[in-house]
């Protein structure tokens, strides 16, 4: 082969190699097809090999289930990979019930008045629909943000449920837009554009001379990305068509601006620019989409944080995040380290010196000095976007690094704590906050002056948060499970079942954590691959069984337990990870800490009340008072006061952060029920109990049998442990093993 003809024949096998990455994920590409494609490098195989392998692969990129559209660009850096949320299906429980609250919303609204300012801008008519209130009143200056994020929700909606009446209602309003955007002529507009308000604020914006309140890229920002979820989830061609004509108004727009008076107009909020035309890019393989992302890098947030420079103090918090994660998909289309490093470090720095116990950050919208948390619990805490937000970035990076348990140990904290809790469950149309108050006797349901100050409302509120809830609860499926070339991860734990299609293999996640402190897994098929399960660094004494049997794996707080096997329909795994109670302490006062019980930060039932300063808590005082539920009682200013999840601190004025006094009661026990069916006689037999701040917690284990044969290493009964009552002798060849002072199994040596 000649240098021309082989050096061709490899660089059209390696962009099919690309393809078939980003359509296929690595199962398929992995192993196999690397090294076809490398052996047609190493080995200069014949042209006619080559064409063979390169059919085989079109052959297979044809074939690969997913999104309506999927991309043609693979991420760069990346080694874990998200399911599509149509093969994970909710269980019973929390989050199904905040999906289906917002599902039911998603439904209900009506398009006409959500078209209005459009149509009304756009110079046709809004057909006697009512005008909309808030965020979204014709007078508002960024007017026709809300509905980026309705086309999302509806997206996601169908997306995870298959729901044809959120299809109907995002296909129906994308039409709309066409019509729309279609009439810009008349309209006096530039090809292309679409939005609530007249072209003319980019003008001003421009020009430094825009003082309505408008933050015009933000509200492009929000539109792009509805139509790009339309697009990708629905394949609806409408949204490709106004998404594509919209973007090529921003590369217009922009083209002919300065890099310095393109930094101008960047300090005015954009949004997530950088991110949605990153995207574009992934979805169709156009550069040109990566070079206008470019003009929206904001270098005077971007440089410090690559120097990882906390200069956060002050700005405005929101208008940061969406450059960051920005940052992070310009990585992963460049394999620029450089982006990496600024969406690492800010990550880091938000999360270790920003962020209050319950995940969110910021106090007035704003961040403040680095580790400033007890100086700021005030009304305004923790915007609902932030978090969002940061839960966007933490997917980002976690698949950068999937051997790390921060991400998701913050993930799990942010969205059980704030984001769950943010939505209203007494609200059929699961209506939000957007502030979470930790100022003593604070509460849920506070929103700005404009749009109510209360909960969301169905058409008078629209601001920012009530359309990134609507998000939240129509995508709580995408993080629980995710995938590499050999291994599932486990990163969160809920009732789901995912439909692992590229094996033919569901697995049933079963559980009521954080309830109760186990969670199962059955897998539905035979197959070999390793389950590897996230085990919480503030947790201590995970025990991993394997169809009743210790899995024989590290549980390490702070690791991946991996559990490699071949695995038969109906296997179980069961892991139980302790609950108990600790402290999460303010950076700045060591006397000021929030209560968590595991996973679950508390708060205190004050009703009515209204306090001045933080109570005294008692902590020995804590103890459970429901095996049920989250119930708690304590003692702080020496009355007796009801704790239970944040999560479920709606409707009554809550303690989050107290005065501390005294030490937490002791650690209890793993509540394990070890149950084995193999062979011979039960060798084990008996129950541990404990105590604990009043409660009692037993472990129980039954019919506990070992083994016989040659070869079998598995272990079989618990032994001994505090307060076991049962024998304490293991029959040869077996001896008894102590995991921790609880617990304890007969394992072979
Ligand atoms: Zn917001």
């Amino acid at each position: 082969m000649s240098p021309f003809v082989f050096s061709s024949c490899l660089s059209r096998c390696q962009s099919v190699f690309q393809l078939l990455k980003a359509r296929t994920r690595p199962l398929l590409y992995d192993g196999t097809m690397q090294s076809m494609c490398l052996s047609c490098g190493r080995l200069r195989q014949t042209i006619a090999a080559c064409l063979a392998l390169m059919i085989s692969l079109t052959i297979l990129t044809s074939t690969v289930a997913g999104q309506a559209v999927a991309p043609v660009v693979a991420e760069l850096g990346v080694s874990a990979y998200p399911f599509d949320i149509s093969q994970v299906t909710l269980g019973s429980g929390r989050w199904q019930e905040n999906q289906a609250r917002t599902n039911t919303y998603l439904k209900f609204v009506d398009i006409n008045r959500m078209l209005y300012v459009f149509r009304s801008n756009h110079k046709l008519s809004t057909n006697g629909a009512s005008e909309n209130g808030g965020w979204d009143a014709p007078s508002f200056p960024f007017r026709g943000h809300i509905q980026g994020h309705f086309l999302s929700a509806w997206a996601q909606c169908y997306a995870q449920l298959r729901d044809s009446t959120c299809s109907s209602q995002a296909t129906n309003f994308v039409a709309e837009l066409l019509l729309c955007q279609n009439n810009n002529a008349a309209a006096g507009f530039a090809t292309g554009y679409l939005s609530g308000f007249p072209e003319s604020d980019f003008s001003a914006l421009e020009a430094g001379t825009l003082t309505n309140g408008n933050v015009p890229w933000y509200v492009i920002h929000k539109i792009l990305a509805g139509l790009l979820d339309v697009w990708r989830n629905i394949g609806d061609g409408n949204a490709k068509t106004v998404l594509l004509a919209l973007a090529g108004w921003v590369d217009t727009r922009t083209a002919k601006l300065s890099y310095s008076q393109m930094q101008n107009v960047l300090n005015t909020e954009f949004g997530g620019m950088t991110e949605v035309l990153s995207d574009l890019y992934y979805m169709t393989g156009n550069t040109q989409w990566l070079t206008v992302a470019k003009r929206f890098e904001h270098a005077a947030v971007l440089d410090p944080l690559e120097l990882d420079e906390d200069s956060l103090n002050g700005l405005h918090a929101n208008t940061q995040f969406p450059k960051w994660i920005g940052a992070a998909r310009e990585y992963k289309a460049s394999g620029n380290t450089t982006y990496h490093n600024i969406a690492l470090n800010a990550w880091t720095i938000t999360v270790n010196a920003h962020s209050y116990a319950i995940g969110g950050n910021s106090q007035a919208e704003h961040f403040h000095a680095p580790n400033a948390i007890a100086a700021y619990l005030t009304t305004d805490t923790a915007e609902s976007c932030n978090s969002y937000n940061m839960l966007k970035l933490t997917r980002e990076l976690w698949v950068t690094n999937p051997s790390s348990t921060t991400y998701f140990d913050f993930y799990e904290r942010t969205l059980m704590n704030q984001m769950i809790g943010q939505q209203n469950p007494a609200d059929s149309h699961g209506h939000v906050t957007y502030f979470s108050s930790l100022n003593p006797g604070g509460s849920r349901g506070l929103g700005p002056a404009w749009g109510g100050g209360t909960w969301s409302t169905d058409y008078e509120s629209f601001w920012c948060c009530q359309g990134t809830g609507l998000e939240t609860n129509t995508k709580l499926a995408d993080s629980i499970y995710f995938y590499d070339s050999s291994s599932l991860y486990v990163n969160l734990f809920a009732p789901s079942v995912l439909n692992w299609s590229a094996r033919s293999t569901t697995i049933t996640q079963t559980t009521t954590y954080p309830i109760t402190d186990t969670t199962t897994l059955q897998v539905d098929s035979s197959s070999t691959w390793t389950m590897r399960i996230r085990i919480p660094a503030w947790s201590n004494g995970v025990v991993i069984t394997v169809n009743g049997a210790s899995a024989g794996v590290s549980t390490a707080a702070g690791t991946y337990a991996a559990i490699s096997r071949t695995w038969a329909p109906g296997d179980t795994v069961t892991v139980t990870i302790p609950l108990n109670f600790r402290l999460i302490t303010a950076n700045d006062n060591s006397n000021v800490a929030a209560v968590a019980y595991g996973p679950v930060i508390l708060c205190g039932d004050y009703g009515s009340t209204s306090l001045s300063s933080n109570p005294t808590l008692t902590l020995s005082s804590l103890k459970r008072t429901s095996s049920s539920s989250l119930a708690f009682t304590g003692t702080a200013n020496g009355a007796t006061i009801n704790l239970g999840p944040f999560y479920d601190g709606q409707g009554f004025n809550y303690v989050v952060y107290w005065a501390l006094s005294g030490s937490l009661p002791p650690a209890t026990t793993v509540s394990v029920s070890i149950s084995t069916t193999r062979s011979t006689a039960v060798v084990t037999s008996g129950s541990t109990t404990s105590t604990v701040g009043g409660t009692t917690l037993t472990t129980t284990t039954t019919t506990s049998s070992q083994p016989t044969g040659t070869g079998v290493a598995a272990l079989y009964g618990q032994c001994g442990g505090q307060g076991w009552t049962g024998p304490t002798v293991c029959a040869s060849p077996y001896t008894c093993v102590y995991s921790n002072e609880y617990y304890s199994q007969c394992l072979t040596s």
